[in-house]
């Protein structure tokens, strides 16, 4: 009778699946704090029709302890239980919910269903590499939802909050409040994080550089290819659904992007497919979001710089940089200084931020001493989520409130008059020049710094001479960008 000895060890070779992580495991050697709930458990939960908690498969613990390695700290610090749920469909032929959050209550809690073909399903979650990372991104994808409401657990301006907004500071352990309070600080996020994303992506619409959040008609984004995704500024169809499905769409497929080739990392892959620095207006939205969650600290910097591909920011160093088509001319980098306060005179119902640093300007004059400034509106919008529509509101914003400028800024006097990046004599004060018309891109922003572009598509001169640079005797052309770089440190 023949034997077959070697069909045991054979098959299980061909069952093992290379793990995305070296050491998925449970406990995981990090974020091991996070507590599985078991069947016994029924009272920390909240009941939903038909669920049934379950005790976890250990091929669900294995891959979870997977999860919690690949996040960063504040993704996976915002995030204490996590419950293994069979919750089928309410009715033959519905739809089923594959993993949630509670809005209301139990922030800290994700919940995974484990019903039928789902992906944490105990036999779905391993089947595949793809199925892994798929099962995976869906657990980050809610752990960026409980991370959200970690830190507005923990802003300081009360009037912006809305009922959504809210959880219970208490979920978290002192540490990890303290955690979410720094990035509130080195973010100046204070009016809120969803309400800082929304402004930045509305920003975007209004220049005709994304497209209007889409809510319950976002499945019409499916089958969409990638270039239109990207566009519209979104990573995933599901992220063009409203401003928290994109945060956590974003964040998720960012950090799970190089673990399999079916993912839905739609912008990263338009971005690793330009062939250079340059930021078009069709990348610069998914740009600046991703700068923005890594400042978050939703992503680290490897998961931001794999995304964005080859996409950055040209600024050699602190101050200001204009160039001409792709040739640098001349840097204004001499004491630089930024700053957010009130406007004057007519302006005084805006926040105004503003960059500033000194240089040498050449006209056909001479050369002499020189300041150029960005002005930027940072108003917050507090209409954004509220019913209050009128524009008088942001008269009551305090100054302390104002966010760092980020993402797009029209320019100019075509424009917006608030925002506008000038040059002046610094011995006589007169300007010199002034761009009547020019896009700015804030790509990042914290306390650790600022770094943007301006695309200048009209300059106003005042001085009857060039100003770029002197080459000799042959004047050069005026400025196409400037770059500029602020580092407080
Ligand atoms: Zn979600």
């Amino acid at each position: 009778m023949p034997t077959f000895r070697f069909a045991s060890p054979l098959v299980s070779i061909f069952l093992l699946l290379a793990p995305l992580a070296a050491e998925a495991a449970w406990p995981p050697s990090r974020c091991d704090h996070v507590r599985v709930l078991g069947s016994g458990d029924a009272d920390e939960i909240i009941e939903y029709d038909g669920a049934v908690l379950q005790d976890a498969d250990p091929r669900q613990l294995d891959a979870l302890g997977n999860a919690l390695q690949l996040m960063p700290e504040v993704l996976c610090q915002a995030v204490r239980r996590v419950a293994f749920l069979e919750r089928p469909p309410e009715d033959e032929g519905g739809t089923v919910v594959d993993a949630w959050t509670n809005r209301n209550e139990n922030q800290d809690l994700v919940y995974l269903n484990t019903w039928s073909y789902l992906p944490w399903n105990a036999t779905v979650v391993n089947q595949s590499r793809e199925q892994r990372a798929r099962s995976i991104q869906r657990f980050i994808h809610e752990a960026t939802h409980a991370a959200v409401r970690l830190l507005q657990s923990q802003q300081k301006a009360e009037p912006y909050r809305s009922r959504q907004e809210r959880a219970d500071p208490a979920l978290w352990p002192a540490e990890v409040q303290q955690l979410a309070d720094d990035v509130i600080a080195r973010n100046r996020l204070d009016t809120g994080v969803i309400r800082e994303w929304q402004r930045i992506h509305e920003a975007f619409v209004a220049a005709g550089m994304a497209k209007p959040y889409l809510d319950d008609d976002w499945a019409s984004n499916d089958g969409a290819n990638s270039a239109y995704l990207a566009g519209a500024g979104w990573m995933s169809a599901y992220g063009g659904e409203q401003a928290i499905e994109d945060i956590a769409e974003m964040t998720s497929w960012a950090i799970i992007r190089d673990a399999t080739g079916s993912a839905d990392d739609h912008a990263c892959r338009v971005m690793n497919g330009r062939s250079g620095p340059s930021i078009g207006s069709a990348d610069a939205a998914v740009f600046t979001k991703l700068g923005f969650l890594w400042t978050l600290g939703f992503l680290d910097e490897s998961h931001y710089r794999d995304c964005v591909g080859p996409l950055a920011i040209e600024a050699p160093g602190d101050g200001f940089h204009s160039f001409v088509g792709g040739e640098a001319s001349r840097s204004y980098s001499s004491n630089p200084r930024a700053g957010v306060g009130r406007g004057d005179g007519e302006d005084e119902q805006w926040l105004i931020a503003n960059i500033t640093a000194d240089g040498t300007a050449s006209t056909s004059a001479g050369a002499f001493p020189a300041t150029i400034q960005l002005i930027l509106n940072v108003t917050p919008l507090v209409d954004a989520m509220t019913e209050r529509g009128a524009r008088s509101d942001r008269l009551a914003i305090p100054v302390q409130d104002a966010s760092f400028p980020r993402g797009v800024y029209p320019l100019g006097f075509r424009n917006d008059p608030i925002n506008r990046l000038q040059i002046a004599n610094r011995d006589d004060g007169k300007l010199i020049m002034d761009v009547g018309q020019g896009i700015a891109l804030i790509g990042l922003a914290s306390t650790d710094g600022i770094v943007g572009s301006i695309a200048v598509q009209r300059i106003f001169n005042f001085s009857g001479g060039l100003l770029s640079s002197i080459a000799g005797d042959e004047p050069v052309a005026e400025p196409t960008r400037i770059t500029f770089r602020y580092d407080p440190q």
